[in-house]
């Protein structure tokens, strides 16, 4: 029977500029079995993929990154049509993306190496022991819209290194820049191990119902849903979710690094970024002075619709109902007692919010305990560093943190007391930008985490264990299992005195005592 009141499915997605609202492209909504079908179609190319080794792989990755580069104002303006972005801040995935590509490819051969063990035993010296990196056929990528291409273009490529073939699940937001992507590749002639999948929810659900090892990125309610999606079919996931980042000033600060510091970390992408400043606990001999630097600074900020001027330092939010919710923060904070130094509202124009900074905030507003996700600064005074340190671990989020002082030590010495995945000390982001790092979320930030050097691929990749026989061996000889009585006294002796001698070479070293 006909269900008169379902709603209609939608067969394309229309996407609009939230700069002013107008259609800027349209996408297909992906069925399921349109998701399944491509990646059985990327299952077909993968092993030719993997087979090439890093080696073979590189020059393809090379040839992406010079596409990238060669067609940045391009992707700048899809980016920038899709976010409404200033020109400024869209400009930064095209390179951003070049640089995560470079570093992948070059690094591939040597993170992938295989490894050649020394044997636990000297029973086992008849073995060679070899570890090899084989890639999960297929990774989904599944990707939110503060960054559409960017995203793209910091997960996908450690992925296709490593030799996996990979299907991406941009947002519906933003679907535009994830297609671009795409299409680049499959422009420079590259193997057909990448494709995309558009769509919302739905799409995100069939593509995790069809690979092996699921990267997402996006919000901490979505990231549960997919683990326990994940952990109903048995596979590994990487989740990069929210965060509520602080940012501690210390009397001994640089104020005006401080404060043109967390005026970009506050508002940058209008404060749709994950590891963007979301609170700020300044220690009281500088709080006023502070407080007033920083409004100064956040007032004087150029927000509006950009074109390709570079006109603009602040754009819109990326749909109404992320407005929304800022605006919610925003006034539920003002209702219990928060005072606005500067902006506190939307513009009234398009999804955009005026650059706002708060003071007289308390932890129990959801301005200082939910993700914002907007460009507000709600500033705390504190009487000193012990204090700041409790409350910035007073939250469910650890992604990252920022530490402003001239005393690097003791900047330092903080980041070891702080909840974050990440600390950087008088600069924003930048362990975000450093490959060899990990960016990893703590509590409700994440599960797993990307980058961190060979990390950062071989999680992409299963181990699998070769051993090899180093001698001659007999035919009704099987390792280890005591076939003669004569044979199990002699295994059973060599133990003892590999345990008694502490053979350092086979890796038995005894316990305590010396050799
Ligand atoms: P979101 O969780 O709403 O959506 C993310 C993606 O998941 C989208 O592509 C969406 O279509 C898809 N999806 C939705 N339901 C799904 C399901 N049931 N199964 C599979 N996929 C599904 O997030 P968003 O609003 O697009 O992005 C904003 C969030 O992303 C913020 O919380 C932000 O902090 C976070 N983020 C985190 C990082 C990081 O590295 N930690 C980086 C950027 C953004």
């Amino acid at each position: 029977m006909t269900d008169l009141h379902a709603k209609p499915q939608l067969t394309t997605i229309e996407v609009r500029n939230p700069a002013d609202g107008f259609i800027v492209g349209e996408v297909p909504v992906d069925s399921p079995e349109t998701v399944a079908a491509k990646a059985r179609e990327l299952r077909l190319f993968q092993p030719e993929w993997e087979a090439m080794g890093a080696k073979g792989r590189k020059p393809w990755l090379m040839r992406f990154q010079e596409w990238i580069l060669d067609n940045a104002e391009h992707i700048t303006d899809i980016v920038q049509s899709e976010t409404g972005k200033p020109r400024t801040e869209a400009s930064t995935e095209a390179p951003a993306s070049a640089d995560s590509l470079n570093y992948w490819a070059r690094n591939a051969e040597r993170f992938l190496a295989e490894k050649r063990s020394m044997p636990h035993t000297p029973l086992m010296l008849v073995k060679r022991l070899t570890t090899v990196h084989r890639p999960y056929p297929l990774v989904g990528m599944i990707a939110p819209w503060n960054f559409p291409f960017a995203m793209a273009g910091m997960d996908v490529p450690p992925a296709l290194a490593a030799g996996a073939a990979v299907l991406l699940k941009p947002s519906e937001v933003t679907p535009l820049s994830g297609v671009e992507f795409v299409r680049g590749w499959t422009e420079i002639g590259a193997p057909s191990v990448l494709g995309v999948a558009t769509g919302a929810g739905g799409t995100g659900a069939a593509v995790l119902a069809n690979v092996d090892y699921v990267q997402f990125t996006g919000s901490t309610a979505t990231g549960r849903k997919v683990a326990v999606g994940c952990a109903e079919r048995l596979i590994p996931y990487s989740l990069e979710l929210g965060g509520k980042d602080p940012a501690i000033v210390l009397t001994d600060a640089d104020l005006d690094r401080a404060v043109n510091g967390i005026t970009w970390g506050g508002v940058f992408n209008s404060g749709q970024a994950c590891v963007g400043v979301e609170r700020v606990y300044v220690e009281a001999p500088v709080y006023d002075e502070f407080v007033a630097r920083l409004t100064d600074k956040v007032a004087s900020l150029r927000q509006g619709q950009d074109d390709d001027r570079y006109r603009f330092d602040v754009g819109a939010m990326a749909t109404e109902a992320q407005r929304d919710l800022v605006a919610r923060h925003v006034d539920e904070a003002v209702a219990a007692g928060a005072r606005v130094t500067t902006g506190g509202k939307p513009t009234g124009v398009g999804t955009f919010f005026e650059p706002t900074v708060l003071t007289d905030v308390d932890h129990s507003m959801a301005v200082m305990q939910q993700e914002t996700f907007g460009p507000t600064l709600p500033v705390v005074k504190v009487a000193d560093e012990d204090e700041a340190i409790q409350l910035a671990n007073d939250s469910n989020y650890g992604l990252s943190a920022t530490v402003w002082t001239r005393d690097y030590a003791r900047g330092e010495r903080i980041a070891r007391r702080l909840d974050a995945g990440g600390v950087n000390i008088n600069d924003m982001m930048t362990n975000l930008f450093s490959f060899a790092l990990p960016m990893a979320g703590w509590k409700n930030s994440g599960v797993g985490y990307r980058n961190g050097g060979a990390h950062g691929l071989l999680k992409y990749c299963r181990p699998q264990a070769i051993t090899t026989p180093r001698l001659p061996v007999q035919s009704n000889e099987v390792m280890w299992y005591p076939y003669s009585r004569r044979k199990s006294r002699l295994a059973m002796g060599i133990m003892r005195a590999a345990a008694a001698h502490g053979l350092r070479r086979v890796g038995l070293k005894p316990r305590g005592g010396s050799r």
